[in-house]
């Protein structure tokens, strides 16, 4: 009998002994992990989807592949509807926060269900973000302020990756642990007990069509990327970039863009459900995230759809931007 790796339910049973939220972690991974199986199980049905709706012609299962990003959406708050552990669940496909009718939970939970969805059409991994917090007391439970709390006070974060293989990868503050999906026996094993962020920055992400767009300072950072000799990676879904950086050595620079050249830069990526779990990771495999000023951990969030510049990563490559002028 070879070994056999850890599951998730044993992992976390054995490690989470004596925390004092324990038992409710062990719930939320259980939720989380089910639902990642859900949206796996619709991302890999995608392409045929695609083919059955040629040859139907008529039928609408087009039209439901296009908007998978709202399937992946419905998954999470259905299960979590008929689910007790949630208060609430904020969402990038939602336009405020929704109160999921759960009024002994103590916890909110905002998604990016389908991170990087354009790449659905081309068969290329795609992800789902998540991040936990405590739910505020006295603060009504579908209120957006539940979700406008520092990224340093999550209880949980992490995504899903759908690729070659589903995994799992999150951190309740005790490191980054990744698990990779069986997907005969619908179990999610141990692949990674503690992910650390190798030395060496091996790739930097940065999407390069963007650069004209960039302000001064941010041409210059990119340009000092390059020096690094670090070679470049864009995958252009923010979680499966982050992914590779993460194991292999690696920055991400998503700096806030002038496309109408009016002066006005505008960042893309959302703090609540991309930016912040992401920099939670990041910290916790031993590197760093930043808007180029603050640290994103300790940014307080002043409305539930807000967009922040980020650099995401190897420590010293997120540092270096200021050191450019
Ligand atoms: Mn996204
Ligand atoms: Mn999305």
């Amino acid at each position: 009998m070879p070994d056999i790796p850890k599951t998730l339910q044993q992992y976390l049973l054995e490690k989470l002994e004596g925390h004092s939220e324990s038992l409710q972690l062990v719930m939320m991974m259980a939720d989380i992990a089910t639902i990642g199986k859900l949206i796996a199980a619709e991302m890999s049905r995608a392409g045929l989807t695609g083919i059955r709706g040629l040859a139907g012609s008529m039928n609408i299962q087009d039209e439901d592949q296009a908007k998978l990003d709202v399937v992946s959406n419905d998954i999470c708050k259905e299960y979590l509807a008929a689910t007790d552990l949630f208060a609430a669940m904020a969402s990038e496909e939602e336009d405020t926060a929704v109160d999921l009718k759960n009024s002994r939970a103590q916890y909110v939970i905002a998604f990016d269900p389908l991170d990087g969805s354009a790449n659905i059409d081309v068969n290329v991994s795609v992800g789902t973000i998540f991040s936990v917090h405590r739910k505020l007391e006295g603060v009504p439970a579908g209120s957006d302020k539940q979700f406008l709390q520092p990224g340093r006070d999550q209880v949980l974060a992490g995504y899903l990756i759908y690729g070659s293989s589903t995994m799992l990868v999150f951190s309740w503050g005790d490191g980054v642990h990744e698990f990779t999906l069986d997907r005969d026996l619908g179990e999610f094993f141990l692949s990674n007990d503690s992910l650390q962020i190798p030395k060496e920055c091996k790739y930097y992400s940065v999407n390069a069509s963007y650069e004209p767009f960039l302000s001064e300072k941010d041409r210059a950072y990119v340009k000092r990327l390059r020096e690094t000799g670090a070679t470049q990676r864009w995958v252009g879904a923010f979680a499966v970039d982050f992914h590779r950086n993460l194991l292999k050595g690696g920055v991400h620079f998503m700096p806030s863009t002038d496309k109408a050249g009016k002066g006005e830069y505008k960042p893309k990526l959302r703090l609540n459900y991309e930016v912040k779990p992401l920099a939670f990771l990041a910290e916790q495999a031993g590197g760093a995230a930043s808007t180029g000023k603050e640290d994103i951990l300790n940014l307080q969030p002043v409305s539930l759809h807000e967009r922040v510049p980020v650099i995401i990563g190897n420590k010293k490559e997120v540092n270096l931007y200021k050191e450019v002028t």
